[in-house]
């Protein structure tokens, strides 16, 4: 097991800066998701740390060690990748002994290994198989397999289930969080899913244009982000944003008007916008109420209602033009189209989306 620690680190691809300076603490036996929109920078990272690509400056440590100039094979990671790279012409078998019988490990303790790695991925009836006479995930689990067989210290994803269909990789997603505890080893997560990050990270870093741009457990970046980007980024629907000014202030907090006129007050702990200036409301499509007394109220329209079951989504516009997802319980869906909802719960974003606290 092993701590992996990232201090200011830095690349450049040619004159191109690719990544800006990133510290990234990842506890022993933590399972830390890396995640942010195509380009960001995650696969740039986690290669990184893996060896498989140079850094430009800064510092990488692997249980206390830095690793900057060790060889891949020297750093006791396994990397699982998104293709699963199987030898076609070998059994699952010899597939996952292939690595260690290259590098001379003992015979028993290989058949040691490659039985653990069988009974813990539930393979053990597929070893006579070849890859092409397996399903996608059971393809998968191999490419695991092939990994715990070497026991590493630290185990790096990169997009491994995003090849499956949503079904398998919900199924796979929860036999990867059931090794994570088997193992209880460091494990990194390279996704642009901001669903598999929520549901199986201790801690999530949101990456954007080569900068982190929060680090935090899933629940708490959902509830308390630090800017509009995150707060954009993680939940499923987003975050609804809507354009406002500032009124002014009170005791209370600051007063903002949304287009259409709806106002919002809300407490702040930190420094107050100048009235006038231009913000931005964020409300979780769950934070919309049932109309209350008149503030905080907003009337829309519905344009589509999707029903999931027990809860529906209302695809609905404002007056002044904004897009606004609201859910609600089923039995809850209204029959007109003009419905007005109070906004329960909001966040303030400036200008420039930092968050207003
Ligand atoms: P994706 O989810 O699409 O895989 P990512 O977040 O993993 O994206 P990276 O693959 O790390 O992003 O790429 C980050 C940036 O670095 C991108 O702009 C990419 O074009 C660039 N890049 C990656 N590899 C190279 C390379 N070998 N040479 C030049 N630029 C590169």
């Amino acid at each position: 097991m092993a701590a992996v620690t990232l201090k200011n680190v830095v690349k450049r691809f040619g004159g191109f800066q690719i990544i800006h300076g990133a510290d990234i603490d990842v506890n022993d036996g933590e399972f830390v998701v890396f995640v942010g929109p195509s380009g960001c920078g995650k696969s740039t990272l986690l290669r990184m740390i893996a060896g498989l690509e140079d850094i430009s400056g800064g510092e990488i440590a692997i249980g206390g060690k830095v690793v900057n100039d060790v060889e891949p094979a020297d750093r006791g990671i396994a990397m699982v990748f998104q293709s699963y790279a199987l030898y076609p012409h070998m059994s699952v078998e010899q597939n996952l002994s292939f690595g260690l019988r290259m590098n001379g490990n003992p015979k028993a303790d290989t058949e040691r290994r490659v039985k653990r790695a069988s009974e813990i991925l539930r393979i053990a009836e597929l070893m006579k198989r070849r890859p092409r006479q397996l399903s996608g995930g059971q393809r998968q689990r191999v490419a695991i397999g092939r990994a715990i067989v070497r026991e590493p210290q630290v185990f790096l994803f990169d997009e491994p289930l995003s090849n499956l269909d949503a079904e398998l990789r919900v199924q796979m997603r929860v036999e990867i969080s059931r090794l994570h505890k088997e193992l209880g080893v460091t494990m990194i997560y390279v996704t642009h899913d901001q669903t598999e990050a929520m549901t199986l990270a201790d801690r999530i870093v949101v990456l954007r244009d080569g900068y982190v741009e929060q680090i935090g457990r899933p629940l708490d970046l959902y509830s308390d982000p630090d800017n509009q980007f995150v707060a954009g980024f993680v939940g499923s629907p987003k975050m609804n944003f809507i354009k406002a000014r500032v009124l002014g202030h009170s005791a209370s907090g600051v007063t903002v008007e949304l287009a259409g006129g709806t106002r919002l007050t809300q407490p702040l702990n930190g420094p107050v916008p100048e009235p006038g200036s231009k913000v931005v409301v964020g409300v979780r499509p769950e934070h919309f109420g049932h109309a209350g007394k008149g503030d905080a109220d907003l009337s829309v329209t519905i344009d589509v209602v999707e029903h999931l079951g027990g809860t529906s989504f209302l695809y609905t516009r404002t007056a002044a033009g904004d897009d606004i997802v609201i859910q609600r319980d089923a039995a809850e869906v209204p029959d007109a189209p003009e419905i007005t909802v109070s906004i329960r719960k909001s966040y303030l974003f400036d200008d420039n989306g930092r968050r207003l606290r």
